[in-house]
């Protein structure tokens, strides 16, 4: 049987597990220890690499706040409904993307 809490804290992992490797912190700042000058030419080298990784940064830390919000969901029993019109979000959905809290609708809206 698939079990959500499981996939999501497995998800949880992987994703703590990329922001270390870009160098940044479970909140998604970057350590003081990392150091973007070396191995550069010059400084807008270093700062437009800075850039590319705190958007990737940013981007992983987006899909691990998402995954957070399904695990305090799963907490509360509201898992598996729409966070926006309370619906059956459907067990494909679930299983393909854990971390859904809007049902396919919804989320069409949003996006
Ligand atoms: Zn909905």
């Amino acid at each position: 049987m698939f079990d959500a809490e499981q996939s999501l804290r497995d998800e949880r992992t992987n994703l703590v597990h990329q922001l270390t490797e870009l160098g940044a912190n479970e909140d998604g700042e970057l350590r003081d220890d990392v150091s973007f000058g070396e191995g550069f030419a010059d400084a807008a080298a270093a700062t437009a690499e800075r850039t590319e990784v705190m958007g990737l940064v940013e981007s992983v830390k987006g899909m691990l706040d998402n995954v957070d919000i399904a695990l305090e969901r799963l907490e509360d029993g509201s898992y598996g409904t729409c966070a926006e019109c309370g619906k059956q979000i459907g067990q494909a959905r679930i299983e393909f993307r854990p971390e859904s809290i809007y049902c396919v609708d919804c989320k069409a809206k949003a996006s």
